[in-house]
C-alpha cells in the first residue's frame, strides 16, 4: 500500500517508519526542510532508541522516503496519514491550526478518491467537520473518507510500542475506509478495534485522562503517606498485587509532564465544557499536577528558608526517561523558578540539553556530566529517573556536594542504601532522612 505521512514529529515518524518496516511504501512529509534534510540521510530528528537504525534500514531497502512536497507525497497514495502537532491553546483547549493547513494541503493536492487517517489527537467531532471540510473543498467527482486512528505510543519506547501495542483502535463511519486501514495495519499483529469516529477520538482522551488520574492518585497518597509514616513505594507494591488496580501508573513522584498528558487532560476538561459538563475529578488532577510539580521547590525552601545565593544542581530536564523531550517538563517549572529566587543552577540530562538550551540558552550552567552538575552545589534535585542516575554511586554526592543535601523527586535511591551516608535525603512519600 503507498502511505503519505504528514508531520514527522515522534508519532509521524515512527509511524511512517513502523509502516515501511512492515512492507508499505511509505512517503514522509514536513514543513521543516532541515529535518527532510536529515532524515533523507538516515538520521533521526529526535531522540527515540532504534529508530535511526530502523529508518537507515527502511531507506536502503527503498520503502521509506521524505519529502517537502505534498504535491509529490499524496499523488500515488491510497491512505494520508496526519500526525501534526495539536498544541494547547491559552484556554486549554486543542489548537487545530496544523490540522487544518494539512486539510488545505490535502484539498489542494490530492486529484483523486482518498482516505485520510488522523494519528493526531483531535477533539471528539474534529474527523466529522474535517470529513465535512474535505469534501466541500475537493472536486464533486472526488470523495474523502475519514478515519480516526488515535497513537498510544510512549515517547522513549515508541519503536518497541509501534510493534508491541496493546491495541490500534480504528473508528470509522465507512465499511471500505475502515477495510482499508484495518488491512494496512494487521501486518503489526496487533490486535485491532474498531468503533465509530467519536468513540475512537474519546478513547484516546479518556485513556490519557486515565492515566493521569492514577498517577496523580498515588501522588496524592504519596503526600498523606509523608505524613502518616507509610511508605508509598510500599503501599504501592501492595496495590499492584489487586490486579484490578494493576501494578502500572503507581510511582510516585513529582508529576506527570510531556507532550501528551497536561495538553490532553485540559483539552477533556474543554471538550466536557463545551457540552456543559463540568468535569470535576479532571479539574482536581490537573490542578494538583501543577503543585505537585513544584513540590521539591517547596521543600527546599522549607528546609533553606530562602535559595537566593544559594548553587543548586539539577539531574534531568526532560519529562522522563529516554527522552530529549522537555514539553511541560518539571525542570521548566522548577528552574525558572529557581532562577527568579536568585539561586545559580547547573543542570545535566543525558539527552535533552540541546532542547532546554532553546529555552534557557545562557541562564543555566549545563554541564557534560552529572558529577559535573552536583559539584560544589548546596543541593541537588533529581527530576528525571535516568538510568544513568540511579546508578550514581551515592558517596559521590558526599564527596562533591559542598553539603549533601538531595531531593530526589522521582525516588531514584532506595532509603537503604542513602541511609549508609550522611546524606540530607528527600524523596515523595517516603521517610525524609536527615
Ligand atoms: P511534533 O510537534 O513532535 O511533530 C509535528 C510535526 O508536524 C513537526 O515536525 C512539524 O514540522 C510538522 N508539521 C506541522 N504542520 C505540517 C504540515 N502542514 N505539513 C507537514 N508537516 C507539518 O508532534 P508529536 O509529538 O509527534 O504529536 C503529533 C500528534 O500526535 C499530536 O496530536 C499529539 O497529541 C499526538 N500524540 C503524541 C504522542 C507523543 O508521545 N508525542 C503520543 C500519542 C499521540
Amino acid at each position: 500500500m503507498n502511505i503519505a505521512v504528514v508531520g514527522t514529529g515522534y508519532v509521524g515518524l515512527v509511524t511512517g517508519v513502523g509502516l515501511s518496516e512492515i512492507g508499505h511504501n511509505v512517503i514522509c512529509i514536513d514543513t521543516d526542510e532541515k529535518k527532510v534534510t536529515r532524515m533523507k540521510l538516515g538520521e533521526s530528528p529526535i531522540y527515540e532508541p532504534g529508530l535511526d537504525e530502523l529508518m537507515t534500514k527502511n531507506i536502503k531497502e527503498g520503502r521509506l522516503q521524505f519529502t517537502t512536497n505534498h504535491a509529490e507525497a499524496f499523488e500515488a497514495a491510497h491512505a494520508i496519514y496526519i500526525a501534526v502537532g495539536t498544541p494547547e491553546n491559552a484556554d486549554g483547549t486543542a489548537n487545530l491550526t496544523y490540522i487544518n493547513q494539512v486539510v488545505e494541503q490535502i484539498a489542494t493536492y490530492v486529484k483523486k478518491d482518498i482516505v485520510v487517517v488522523t494519528k493526531s489527537t483531535v477533539p471528539v467531532g474534529t474527523n466529522h467537520s474535517i470529513k465535512e471540510k474535505l469534501n466541500a473543498l475537493l472536486p464533486t467527482e472526488t470523495k474523502a473518507e475519514v478515519v480516526s486512528n488515535p497513537e498510544f505510543l510512549r515517547e522513549g519506547s515508541a519503536v518497541y510500542d509501534i510493534f508491541n501495542g496493546d491495541r490500534i483502535v480504528i473508528g470509522a463511519d465507512s465499511k471500505e475506509a475502515a477495510a482499508l486501514i484495518r488491512e494496512i495495519n494487521e501486518p503489526f499483529g496487533i490486535p485491532i478495534y474498531e468503533t465509530d469516529i467519536c468513540s475512537a477520538e474519546m478513547i484516546k482522551y479518556a485513556s490519557n485522562a486515565f492515566l493521569a488520574t492514577k498517577i496523580s492518585f498515588i501522588n496524592e497518597i504519596a503526600n498523606v503517606c509523608e505524613k502518616v509514616g507509610a511508605d508509598v513505594e510500599q503501599v504501592a507494591v501492595g496495590m499492584g498485587l489487586d490486579s484490578r488496580v494493576g501494578t502500572q501508573f503507581l510511582k510516585a513522584g513529582i508529576g506527570y509532564g510531556g507532550s501528551c498528558f497536561p495538553k490532553d487532560t485540559k483539552a477533556l476538561k474543554k471538550i466536557a465544557e463545551n457540552v456543559d459538563y463540568d468535569f470535576g475529578l479532571l479539574s482536581a488532577v490537573i490542578e494538583f499536577n501543577n503543585k505537585q510539580q513544584r513540590k521539591l521547590l517547596d521543600q527546599a525552601v522549607a528546609d533553606f528558608g530562602s535559595l537566593e545565593g544559594k548553587s543548586i544542581g539539577v539531574l534531568g530536564l526532560a519529562f522522563k526517561p529516554n527522552t530529549d523531550d522537555i514539553r511541560e517538563a518539571a525542570s521548566l517549572t522548577i528552574i525558572p523558578e529557581l532562577l527568579r529566587m536568585g539561586a545559580h543552577v547547573k543542570a545535566y540530562d543525558p539527552i535533552a540539553i540541546e532542547n532546554m538550551k532553546k529555552v534557557l540558552p545562557t541562564e543555566i550552567q549545563y554541564t557534560g556530566s552529572a558529577v559535573e552538575a552536583i559539584e560544589d552545589t548546596d543541593l541537588v534535585l533529581i527530576l528525571t529517573e535516568w538510568d544513568e542516575f540511579k546508578s550514581l554511586s551515592l558517596e559521590i554526592f558526599v564527596k562533591k556536594m559542598k553539603s549533601s543535601f538531595i531531593y530526589d523527586g522521582r525516588n531514584c535511591f532506595s532509603l537503604e542504601a542513602v541511609q549508609e551516608y550522611d546524606i540530607n535525603y528527600y524523596s515523595i512519600g517516603r521517610k525524609m532522612l536527615n
